[in-house]
């Protein structure tokens, strides 16, 4: 008789880079094997509800392809010709190799080197205290946020906002700039409960016929980087047409008077004409904005990876400041909830041994910084060895050509530490295998809602994987790192940080699973008033004084140029005669930036690269559908395959994103066509402002 494993129920959450952080159960075979994943039904956000990616996550996790051994390379850098070591031997190389490059340029010319491979604060904030015990250069993280929180930010002064769950009570959702039915499912959980509930509209606005939009009641497509003008030409019709709320604008904001004045030529004809939008959609759109209280704006972070994206996000915000839709239950707008944790990683990141003088380099700019860009480096040395953890920068980073070429140097080490062998690790040295979220502890904070949830370790890894947090210790040890946190468990330093951060300890938090966080209402709906000494939002924001991280003592890119009040800045990479169409490259449905791009079932559903052309555009170019294109600009050309799509207007194109750069024909990727700009005030990745041209490839 077959006797059936008794299957457990354990809890984590997503470590994934999306603003949900669903809060998970998951099926526990045995030691080493989960079954299915689900949504926690009892957290209040998730609500019993992850996508599907994620839902079909023990493809990832027990992927034949997983890194689990340490590994040298033996081939031509960019192969896959590596020949399997023990951990002594790589940990002890790589730290030769750190120690080299520190002892002939100085402790500059390393580069630790991370991202959102994992959301937990352990495992991705760990390796700051290598960096800041060693004193190697900085890495500002510009590639997700540094666009549009500063735009949050500018207006309301901290970025928090009306609790999320009350759009299952609001009258209108707005989604701007987001496609939640592809990632962050449970925006469209608590939206479409007010449509059913109460009869609420759905609005989505973006850059095309989005799957979101498919599913909303009105649906608002703008040329991308032009939402700053739609912003504005609805403010018009708010103001002109009796709908902004005086008293409120009086009371909470620093100039309504003179903005009412800068608005009264931002005429939806003149919104139009930049953002393409119809006169009789702006204006309809407007009149219901304003005549529902309960307008509550989702902001998401695609309308800000734009030249103008902070200002664009600005101008957005402030709808919700003329209505004073912030007064009411299910009205508002939200970006994010980064503000409310107030947590202390001063254990986890090393803080009190970090040096101010040390360099920080733009993360965006890997390929100039790599390539010996004088902009980045100054007199500075160059970079001369990585340690890279939980990204894929010769997939996902800019201007991906110099990125390559940097890689490709010979005087040039690269340790990666990764779950599968991406096109990064293919361009290492040293590749050591990592751990997934349920096999190591960790916690999480989530930018889309209000909790904080344990992720404990569930099952074994496979073969010799070793977390982020081992390997950071293990390598502090051998190039002689010395600070606290390198002696500590990942669970007392989550302990830790729990306890300074004001969150009770860690058993707590075991028992709990998570901790709501959310502030009440006054302080959520900004009724206390916005985060400035007056308490006024900003109309006019002191864009100089906006930062988004306490360590970066600079502004970039033209901020003298910013516009004084919301408006269309025109600053993006406009179509030109040799370069007519715009291009976005948004993000796939079964992909989460690289991640997810190497399992068959998320291959199969996206097919393969494709550029969404629109219908008329198709027949200028002499295109039929699914035909072989070049598309290029000055930064370099991508072969992938025409589709056509009216759900998007003329002039703009899409390429659904992250394929793996091997899924194109001459392996180069679309980050191939974007660019590594710093724009203002904060620097930033603008994937979705570039300029292209299209013609048939052979
Ligand atoms: S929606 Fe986002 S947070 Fe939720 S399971 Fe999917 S990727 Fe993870």
């Amino acid at each position: 008789m077959n006797i059936r494993p008794k299957i457990e129920t354990r809890f984590s959450a997503c470590p994934h880079d999306c603003p949900s952080t669903c809060a998970l159960e998951i099926e526990k075979i045995d030691e080493y094997t989960i079954g299915k994943v689900r949504g926690a039904k009892a957290n209040t956000y998730t609500a019993g509800v992850v996508c599907a990616k994620v839902g079909r996550y023990a493809e990832r996790i027990h992927h034949p392809d997983r890194l689990i051994h340490p590994m040298r390379r033996v081939g031509e850098k960019g192969s896959t010709d590596f020949q399997r070591i023990t951990w002594d031997e790589a940990l002890d190389e790589t730290a030769e190799a750190l120690l080299k490059a520190e002892q002939t340029h100085g402790s500059e010319a390393v580069w630790p080197y991370y991202y959102a491979g994992t959301m937990g604060l352990v495992m991705r904030d760990g390796i700051h205290r290598l960096r800041h015990a060693k004193r190697y250069s900085g890495m500002y993280d510009t590639i997700c946020t540094a666009l549009s929180q500063p735009g949050f930010m500018a207006g309301a002064g901290a970025l928090r906002g009306p609790d999320p769950r009350e759009m299952a009570v609001s009258d209108l959702v707005v989604i701007w700039g987001t496609n939640p039915v592809h990632t962050q499912v449970n925006v469209m959980t608590h939206a479409v409960k007010a449509r059913k509930d109460r009869g609420a509209k759905i609005a989505v606005v973006d850059v095309y016929e989005t799957s979101t939009m498919k599913q909303a009641d009105i649906g608002i497509v703008v040329r991308p980087g032009t939402d700053g003008a739609l912003a504005c030409g609805i403010m018009h019709v708010l103001f002109r047409d009796g709908h902004a709320d005086w008293d409120y604008l009086e009371k909470y904001s620093d100039c309504p008077k003179e903005f009412e004045q800068h608005l009264s030529d931002k005429t939806p004809q003149w919104a139009s004409d930049i953002c393409g939008v119809p006169v009789d959609q702006i204006e309809a759109f407007a009149r219901h904005i304003g005549e529902t209280k309960r307008t509550y704006i989702r902001l998401g972070y695609g309308f800000a990876r734009s030249r103008n994206g902070s200002v664009n996000m600005h101008a957005a915000t402030s709808i919700a400041t003329v209505t004073g839709a912030w007064l009411h239950e299910g009205g508002g707008a939200f970006h994010n909830n980064g503000s409310i944790y107030h947590i202390d990683k001063s254990l986890i990141e090393g803080q009190d041994v970090r040096d101010p003088n040390v360099r920080y380099l733009d993360q965006s700019r890997i390929g100039p910084i790599l390539t010996g860009d004088p902009f980045d480096l100054g007199d500075g040395p160059p970079v001369t060895a990585l340690f890279i953890q939980s990204t894929n920068p010769v997939s996902v980073c800019p201007e991906q050509d110099k990125v390559k070429q940097g890689f490709a140097r010979d005087d040039l080490f690269v340790c990666v530490h990764e779950q599968f062998m991406t096109e990064t690790a293919r361009m290492a040295d040293i590749v050591m295998p990592a751990t997934m979220f349920m096999e190591h502890d960790d916690v999480y904070q989530s930018g889309g809602h209000q909790h904080i949830i344990l992720g404990p370790k569930i099952i074994e890894a496979p073969g010799e994987c070793k977390s982020n947090h081992d390997v950071v210790c293990e390598l502090a040890a051998r190039v002689g790192a010395e600070h606290e946190g390198f002696s500590k468990t990942p669970r007392e330093l989550i302990d830790w940080t729990l306890q300074a951060s004001g969150w009770g300890t860690v058993d707590e938090l075991e028992e709990k699973q998570w901790i709501d966080c959310q502030p009440d209402f006054n302080r959520a709906h900004f009724i206390d008033g916005f985060r400035f000494p007056d308490g006024k939002f900003r109309f006019k924001p002191d864009w100089a004084g906006t930062r988004i991280r306490p360590f970066m003592d600079r502004t970039f890119g033209p901020i003298d140029q910013i516009p004084a009040m919301p408006d269309h800045w025109d600053v993006i990479e406009n179509a030109d005669d040799d370069h007519p169409f715009r291009l976005a490259t948004s993000p796939a449905r079964s992909f989460l930036n690289s991640t997810f791009n190497e399992t068959k079932t998320s291959l199969e559903r996206e097919g393969r690269p494709e550029l969404f052309i629109n219908p008329k555009d198709m027949t200028e170019l002499g295109l039929d559908e699914g035909r072989k294109i070049r598309i290029g600009n000055k930064r370099g050309e991508v072969i992938l395959h025409a589709r056509s799509f009216d759900g998007i207007q003329r002039g703009v194109v899409i390429a659904e994103s992250i394929w793996p750069n091997d899924a194109f024909e001459d392996g180069r990727g679309i980050n191939t066509l974007t660019s590594a700009d710093q724009p203002a005030p904060n620097a930033g990745g603008v994937f979705h402002d570039n300029h292209i041209w299209i013609r048939p490839a052979n």
